[in-house]
Order: C-alpha cells, then structure tokens, then sequence
C-alpha cells in the first residue's frame, strides 16, 4: 500500500519498518539467550481470591524477563515475539516447569499457567506436559491451564480434543480474557471450560460505562448456569470488589488483592496466611 502511494512515501517507511524489525530480530536472539542461562527469565506469581478478597484460591504464574540493557519488558511485548520465531515452544516448557516447582512447595494451591495458543495446539503438547508433571510429581488437578479464544479460533477441532484430554486428565481449563475479542457466550456452550476470567477491561469499566454492570453479571450467570467458576481480572477499586461480589463473580485477581509477585515474597505471604 505504502508503494502504491508513491516513491517517496515509500522510503519514508522503510527505514522505520527495518529498525522495528530489527529489533525484534535483537530481541529474538537476547531472548534465546535468557532461554538458555534462565538467568534473567523469572516467574512472578499473582494471587487470585475468594469474592470476599481473604481467602487465596490460586495463582497465576506470569513471565518476567529483566533484559540487562533494556530492563524490565512486558511479556505482553516479548511472547509475541517468541510466538514468532517457535521460541515459545521451549520458553512454555520452562513456564511449565517453573509452574511445577511452585506446584511441589504449596501442595494446597492451585497455580494457573499460561498456554500460547501455538503451544496449546502444536503436536506433543499434551504428551510434553505430561512428562513434565510426572518428572516434578505434580497432580494435574493442581494446576490450571489458561488458554485464549486464539485457540479456538485457530483449529477448534483439535482444540475441543486438546481440552476434554486434558479435562480427563484432571487439569482445570481456563478462558482468559473473555470479553475481548471475538469471544463471545456461544463459546462456553461449545468448549467445555473450568474457568472463565473476565478481562480487565470489563472489570474496569464497572462503574464507568453504563451497562457495564449488567453485561458482566449476565455472563456471569451464562458461566454459573454451565457450571463454569467465574474470575474477574484486574479489580483494582474496592467499587469493583462490591460491584463484582454482588454480580455473583466467584474470584478476583488485580493490584487491589495483590501485585504479581517473586516466588520468595509469595511464600512469605502464604506464611503470613498460614497456608
Ligand atoms: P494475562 O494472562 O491476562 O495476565 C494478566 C495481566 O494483567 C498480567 O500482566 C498482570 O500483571 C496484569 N494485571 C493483574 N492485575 C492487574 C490490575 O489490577 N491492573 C492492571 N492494570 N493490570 C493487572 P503481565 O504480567 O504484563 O502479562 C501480560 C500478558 O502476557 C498475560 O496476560 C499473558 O497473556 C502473557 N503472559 C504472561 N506470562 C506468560 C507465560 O508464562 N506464557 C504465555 N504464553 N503468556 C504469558
Ligand atoms: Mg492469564
Ligand atoms: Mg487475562
Ligand atoms: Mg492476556
């Protein structure tokens, strides 16, 4: 399009489109680099409550990659690029391993993982994770799987296999950021999920935008009526405690319950708790 435009609109861009690309490309190679000393890879977990905000449920496992150049970057900038280059594939097996040692030192709680939808659906997934619960000694039933409706959307047949497998298996299936995107209720009639979390973006226009209150109580009555245990992402207000509490919500995970955390001050908190 941007040649289509003329000649020098076209060189305008290119230079610019380069330097994106190259570093992504830096990224990519710094990133297998961190992949292979885990060094500068570290797993964060976030704690996810009971409505009332005491009692902790579980928590999700989120990557942190501290570059030593460049600082801290957001896994929302770095998976993607993984995702590109197959990176990913090994990069969710360390997620999975992390996940699993957490799994060992807290045998009462449930630790939530986030799968790439190409991870998720590339041959020997299920095999792969398998064997890396049976190495660490982990029951399924610990741990939580959060996929995206990119899953669904990409190959559901082999989606909806993948899922009642895993289900069988005892692993609890979560769909993240429901709200979002094209997912929509007909979803939960057609793949059977364990969990769906709301996305923040819902959560936080309770109170501001009009209806807001009612779309996310109607879902949360869809997901009761399936069965499906409902979490709310990214409750930062105590209006949006109440207002998600009042709406029936069965758990709430954001900065107003607590911040994703390293392993070392997540047990002093489970010890705080006496879990
Ligand atoms: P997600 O799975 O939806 O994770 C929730 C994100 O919301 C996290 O961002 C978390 O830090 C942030 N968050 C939690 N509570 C609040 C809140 O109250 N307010 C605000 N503003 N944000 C809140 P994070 O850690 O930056 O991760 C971003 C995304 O990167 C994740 O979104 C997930 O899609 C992806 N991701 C993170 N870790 C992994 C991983 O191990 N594997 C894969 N495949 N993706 C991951
Ligand atoms: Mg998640
Ligand atoms: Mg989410
Ligand atoms: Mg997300």
């Amino acid at each position: 399009a941007a040649k289509a435009e003329g000649r020098g609109r076209y060189c305008l861009f290119v230079p610019a489109m380069d330097e994106a690309l190259q570093k992504r490309q830096r990224l990519a190679q710094q990133l297998h680099l961190a992949l292979e000393n885990t060094v500068d890879l570290m797993q964060w977990y976030q704690p996810i409550m009971d409505v009332s905000g005491t009692k902790l449920i579980a928590v999700e496992a989120l990557l942190r990659w501290q570059h030593p150049q460049l600082g801290a970057i957001s896994p929302a900038e770095f998976v993607p690029i993984a995702e590109e280059t197959g990176l990913i594939i090994p990069l969710g097996e360390w997620v999975l391993e992390q996940a699993c040692k957490m799994a060992i030192t807290c045998p009462e709680l449930i630790v939530a993982v986030n799968v790439s939808p190409l991870q998720f659906l590339a041959p020997g997934f299920i095999a792969n994770l398998m064997a890396i619960m049976a190495r660490y000694g982990i029951d399924p039933q610990q741990i939580e799987l959060e996929i995206t409706e990119g899953v669904l959307l990409e190959n559901a047949q082999h989606a909806l296999k993948t899922i009642k497998t895993l289900r069988a298996a005892g692993f609890c299936i979560a769909l993240d950021d429901f709200g979002t995107g094209y997912s929509s209720l007909s979803y939960l009639v057609q793949f059977p999920v364990d969990t769906i979390k709301i996305d923040r973006a819902f959560t936080q226009s309770l109170g501001v935008r009009e209806n807001s209150a009612t779309i996310v109580e109607s879902v949360i009555k869809l997901g009761h009526s399936l069965g499906i245990t409902v979490t709310a992402e990214g409750v930062e207000t105590e209006e949006q405690r109440l207002m998600l509490a009042a709406a029936g919500c069965d758990r709430l995970q954001g900065f107003l319950l607590s911040k994703p955390q390293p392993a070392e001050q997540l047990h002093a908190l489970l010890r705080e708790m006496q879990i």
